[in-house]
């Protein structure tokens, strides 16, 4: 432990002094292209009227034209349009699998100041698709590390990280500093904390998301007032409330560490986040912005569509002219669901239904041929990937009908005890509660389920279980 402490911290140290050395050689680079201008052979020959007349846009340097030249050719981007991407401020809420793509390309795209929101640490299983993130950042902050690599990308621009969790007690004060949102993170409650803080401030709020196979992106509460090129100054877009007025049950909504995600899906519409940014920054008009407009990506049949979304709505408790939302709430408890993705622990069963991993681990090997029943929950392609060997696989999912009846038909028939299992201890119990209602009262006290499923079975009994 004591090495790996010591290699983290030697690289930590030497990361930073590649920082500085890297932002050394700009300037450097900057200032040896500046010197090259008055001594290239040419230089003296030149008329100094001549000199004169070489205009670069009155706030772009040689090095921006330069470095930013393959999209100021852009008609859409241009001299002003570059000049208005290096002033802007763009705040990204996420350092995960949308947040980094979309602000590798803002980042890229030379935008001025880039703030990063993230209370999480590099885990292993983000590295796959939060391209920012190395092997080497594991435990690091991910607003810190998505912060690095930024810096490597461009270390003319101002970034800004945050290693907090957006709340109502900070979005007001952090949004306000930017121009743009991006809404890059993962769950119903800070959609709607940052649609709400969004209205407040008069801020657009580009939303992205993206699970399995899909992704979706569109953008709220855009305001033709900022926009000189819009025709009717008092265009207003819909924003996430008008949309959606209420939450959703918060057992339908997904999450990538339950459901899974493919990496370049939210590299997708990542990207495409950062594209509707540079749009909206150069001075896009709406017709051509995402706006009341949702694009759909469906990576199984790689399709692209966009579907119309409703306009502003005249009664929206956020945007409305009379809102009735003046202040940022409580969003956990406004959508019944909690902002992280961190364990979230059930309590269904009684205490005495639940056997803790070392138990279990005793009654397997002191039983042999009878010990437990072990009824894995886990969706098949979980049940592949890693499982305690003997069990039988009944994901929970399918756990009705004939199905549950063919269960039930096994349990009766079952002279040991039935654990059930997952992989956190929420499902396992929420499908041993289930059979406990439908199985006949002799049959019932059998029933129990692993408490910690997997995750404190491979804490607990066997390290070498693998934790995803
Ligand atoms: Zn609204």
């Amino acid at each position: 432990m004591d090495r790996l402490s010591s290699l983290e911290n030697e690289i930590a140290s030497l990361r930073k002094t590649l920082q500085e050395k890297e932002h050394e050689l700009y300037e450097l680079r900057k200032e040896f292209t500046l010197q090259q201008i008055s001594t290239e052979p040419n230089y003296q020959q030149c008329d100094v009227n001549n000199i004169s007349k070489t205009n670069i846009g009155d706030k772009l340097t040689k090095l921006d034209i330069m470095r930013y030249s393959r999209q100021i050719l852009l008609p859409d981007i241009g001299v002003s349009g570059q000049e208005k991407l290096c002033a802007a401020k763009v705040l990204v809420v996420g350092a995960g699998g949308l947040g980094c793509p979309a602000a590798l390309y803002l980042a890229g795209a030379g935008v001025g100041q880039i703030g990063i929101v993230d209370y999480d640490t590099v885990d292993l299983t983000n590295i796959h698709r939060q391209v920012l993130h190395g092997e080497g950042d594991q435990h690091v902050s991910k607003a810190e590390s998505a912060a690095n690599s930024l810096r490597s990308i461009n270390s003319h621009i101002k970034i800004v990280p945050y290693n907090i969790q957006m709340d109502s007690t900070n979005a007001l004060e952090i949004a306000s500093k930017y121009d743009v949102i991006l809404d890059c993170t993962d769950n119903v409650p800070t959609r709607y904390l940052l649609n709400d803080a969004c209205a407040l401030t008069k801020l657009p709020l580009i939303s992205g998301s993206a699970l399995k196979m899909e992704g979706q992106l569109t953008i709220y509460g855009y305001r033709a007032t900022k926009n000189p090129n819009e025709k009717d100054q008092s265009y207003i877009g819909p924003c996430y409330r008008c949309v959606f007025p209420t939450p959703p049950p918060p057992e339908t909504v997904g999450s990538c560490s339950a459901n899974g995600v493919a990496g370049p899906v939210p590299g997708v519409i990542g990207s495409l986040q950062a594209l509707e940014a540079i749009k909206l920054i150069v001075g896009q008009t709406h017709e051509k912005l995402l706006v009341e407009r949702m694009l759909l990506f469906d990576g199984e049949d790689m399709t692209f569509r966009t579907v119309k979304l409703r306009g502003r709505a005249s009664a929206c408790a956020a945007c409305s002219d009379t809102p009735t939302i003046s202040r940022l709430i409580d969003y956990t408890a406004f959508c019944k669901a909690q902002a992280t993705e961190k364990d979230l622990d059930l309590q269904i069963l009684p205490q005495s239904r639940r056997m803790s991993p070392p138990v279990l681990s005793r009654h397997m090997t002191e039983g042999g041929d009878a010990g437990p029943l072990l009824v894995d929950v886990r969706s098949a392609p979980e049940y592949g990937m890693c499982r305690i060997e003997g069990t039988v696989n009944w994901p929970s999912d399918s756990l009705r009908g004939e199905t549950l009846e063919k269960l039930l038909e096994e349990v009766r028939k079952c002279a040991r005890q039935v654990i059930f299992i997952c992989r956190r201890g929420n499902d396992s119990q929420i499908a041993a509660q289930t059979v406990i209602d439908a199985i006949e009262e002799p049959h019932k006290s059998k029933i129990m389920d692993l408490k910690g499923g997997l995750h404190a079975w491979s804490r607990e009994v066997d390290n070498n279980f693998p934790i995803y």
